[in-house]
């Protein structure tokens, strides 16, 4: 089983990478994002906990995060391996993961970094509003605000991977064919 990372900041094209990376290599894509969103729109208990936060542009607790993600792996089956999509998101949640994979005999094989500028993410995230509806996206403050909880919270992360070696930063301010076609390279050249 492969575990790659689909890593960036809010707007860096991460789920639109992820859904055709997940297809063409058969693996369970997994956005905490999504599934918190789909939690808050069948009005769960789970949903009506997390919704004030990512209205806010806060991160949700990691308890529950990791929570969804052993959840979601334990239950997965017949893929290749797993794409984590806006997670891990904080230290505390990647020596989590890691832990947890080790203890099923896998690892994290690739991270891969999606660079875009600031001006562009915001930018991206305002259109992205008008198309898909997400209040988060729509208010400048909030975009704001969940890009500075990524350079506080996420970006740290960076050091640890690059530690590890397994870290590829990719230019992200490009179209989505040509940002499919050169991670689907890095990932065919890993082997
Ligand atoms: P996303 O769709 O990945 O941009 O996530 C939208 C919102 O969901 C974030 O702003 C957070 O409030 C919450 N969220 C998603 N993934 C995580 C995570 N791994 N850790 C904490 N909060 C998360």
């Amino acid at each position: 089983m492969k575990n790659f990372i689909i890593f960036g900041p809010p707007g860096a094209g991460k789920g639109s990478q992820a859904v055709i990376l997940a297809k063409k290599y058969n693996l369970k894509h997994i956005s905490t994002g999504d599934i918190l969103r789909e939690e808050i729109k069948n009005g769960t208990k789970l949903g009506l906990k997390v919704k004030s936060l990512m209205d806010e542009g806060a991160l949700v607790s990691d308890d529950i995060i990791l929570e969804i993600i052993e959840n979601v792996i334990l239950n997965a089956k017949g893929y290749s391996g797993f794409l984590y999509d806006g997670f891990p998101r904080t230290v505390y949640q990647f020596s989590a993961l890691d832990e947890f994979l080790q203890k099923i005999g896998q690892r994290v094989d690739a991270v891969i970094s999606l660079v875009v500028k600031e001006d562009v993410l915001i930018r991206r995230m305002l259109r992205r509003a008008e198309i898909e509806g997400r209040a988060d996206d729509a208010d400048i403050n909030v975009v704001k605000t969940r890009i500075e909880t990524y350079r506080e919270q996420t970006e740290p992360l960076i050091e640890i991977f690059q530690k590890r070696g397994n870290y590829y930063p990719l230019e992200g301010d490009t179209t989505i064919e040509k940002n499919f076609n050169e991670i689907c390279t890095l990932i065919d050249s890993l082997g």
